[in-house]
């Protein structure tokens, strides 16, 4: 059915869409997030988060506490110890088209008064994860959960090789990143499952999400998963005043960072380099599902803080869906 144009809808008609939005939304986020299991593609989801963002933004009285549009991940799963993130983890703000992309950028522009020079980055197809040092030791790792509250995956984080147990200096610091399979490791693990008459894994970021969030450690170190590392809670250990340098100061100190990086000067700089890393991601060694653009200086970044969901100073840029089916029918969600 054609969806009804929201600016000729009363507030009780929206209403009940708006309600009916998110006990669906609701429940897809319970199978992606808290059981590693989605039952639609993404882009379905993203449609219908969509329309839920607008009908709120043109009747804000209808914003609920547990609307998608305010919440962030999931919840903790059974059997892990929760880990309090001091300084919450995020979701990111998202566009589909370099029209909206613009619209971000003149926003932020005509708020901050003068032109922003923005790192552009892969947006990595896998989950967040949060690295604790101590003075310059590795202590704890946890997942994003719901922005405050994640699970502790010490353990698990541990037996991943890009991860590593001590800095080249003793800082004490929560660096942020991605978790990620390899496209190569989903093909071979799928390959080695069905060669033994079990299911199979349906996407690499389903993969990665059920190979970290596992009570048995063994299960994680066969896994093969890998990181990249991006985002730090608190800018005050490092030394760098710029994304850009942020991620080369964190390659100094042992983190994977993904090389792709570039800082843009204009947003035909930031166009560009979506186009290539668009043509180049089939070629890419890991999953991709858009680009991020951040305003590089890291105290405009402080300067401009977040909502109660993402931060003010990036977005993603999301790709149209793959063209190869990620949710095969006859595929077992495995986790
Ligand atoms: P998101 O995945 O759209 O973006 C935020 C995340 O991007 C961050 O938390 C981080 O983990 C990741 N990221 C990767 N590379 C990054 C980089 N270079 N810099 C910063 N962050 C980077 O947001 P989300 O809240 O994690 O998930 C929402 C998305 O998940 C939806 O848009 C939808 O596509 C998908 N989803 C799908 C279903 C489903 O049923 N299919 C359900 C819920 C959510």
């Amino acid at each position: 059915m054609a969806e009804q144009p929201i600016t000729a809808m009363d507030v009780s008609t929206a209403e009940t869409e708006a309600a009916g939005l998110r006990v669906q939304l609701n429940q897809w986020r319970k199978d992606y997030y808290d059981n590693d299991a989605p039952n639609v593609e993404d882009d379905i989801y993203d449609r219908n988060y969509a329309r839920l963002v607008a009908l709120e933004q043109a009747f804000p009285q209808l914003i609920t506490p547990d609307s998608p549009t305010q919440l962030v991940g999931g919840t903790v799963k059974a059997g892990f110890t929760k880990v309090q993130h001091e300084i919450p983890m995020l979701s990111l703000g998202d566009v589909f088209s370099q029209a909206e992309l613009q619209e971000f950028n003149d926003r932020l522009v005509q708020n901050v008064g003068e032109p922003v020079d923005y790192n552009c980055e892969l947006k990595i197809d896998g989950l967040a994860l949060s690295l604790r040092y101590e003075n310059g030791v590795l202590v704890q790792g946890s997942t994003r959960g719901n922005g405050t509250v994640g699970e502790d995956i010490t353990k698990n984080i541990m037996t991943i090789e890009s991860i590593p147990h001590q800095l080249t200096k003793p800082l004490t610091i929560d660096v942020r990143g991605e978790c990620y399979m390899p496209k190569a490791a989903f093909a071979a693990l799928n390959e080695r499952r069905e060669a033994a008459g079990e299911s199979v894994f349906a996407n690499p970021r389903n993969a990665a999400a059920g190979s970290l969030r596992q009570l048995d450690t063994k299960v994680t170190a066969e896994r093969q998963l890998s990181t990249f590392m991006y985002n730090i809670a608190d800018y005050e250990p490092i030394t760098a005043r710029t994304q850009s340098d942020m991620l080369t100061e964190f390659a100094d100190l042992g983190f994977t960072i993904n090389p792709a990086f570039k800082v843009a000067h204009s947003m035909d700089d930031v166009f560009q380099y979506i186009d290539h890393y668009q043509n180049e991601r089939p070629d890419l060694a890991y999953g991709i599902d858009g680009i991020v653009i951040k305003a590089n200086p890291l105290p405009l970044q402080r300067q401009l803080g977040a909502t109660v969901k993402v931060p003010r100073w990036a977005i993603a840029f999301k790709f149209p869906p793959d063209e190869q089916p990620t949710l095969l029918k006859d595929v077992e969600w495995t986790v």
